[in-house]
């Protein structure tokens, strides 16, 4: 079990996601085993431990990822009709690296993944 899934397996290509949106310094996937129907993460593209901890990293980065966050976020509004945004800290973090999860829908109980997981 990784602590790091976004630098260890999705910004080391070794496991392959399906781009929602990417810049320089910022991606935009859907989850790879998603807790709810829609579930994309966006993620600095180097690493920044959390949101309170942003490690050496520029805070202006954090302006890109809700940029970013908020455009993904407009279009699962629009186009579900409601929409989720979230990021875990502390013991809820899972994976170590700042990730904004933005959902939509029912949650998946049969994905065997916790809400706050990942
Ligand atoms: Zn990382």
């Amino acid at each position: 079990m990784t602590h790091d899934f976004y630098c260890d397996e999705v910004l080391s290509g070794r496991t392959s996601v399906t781009i929602v949106r990417q810049s320089e310094r910022v991606l935009a996937f859907h989850h790879t085993r998603p807790f709810w129907p829609v579930h994309i993460v966006v993620i600095p593209r180097f690493h920044v431990p959390s949101l309170t901890d942003l490690g050496d990293a520029d805070p202006s980065i954090l302006g890109e990822l809700l940029e970013v966050v908020r455009e993904v976020a407009a279009e699962v509004t629009a186009e579900h009709g409601a929409c989720r945004v979230l990021t875990n800290l502390g013991a809820y973090q899972d994976s170590k690296h700042l990730h904004f999860h933005i959902n939509s829908g029912t949650p998946l109980i049969n994905s065997g993944a916790t809400l706050g997981e990942a």
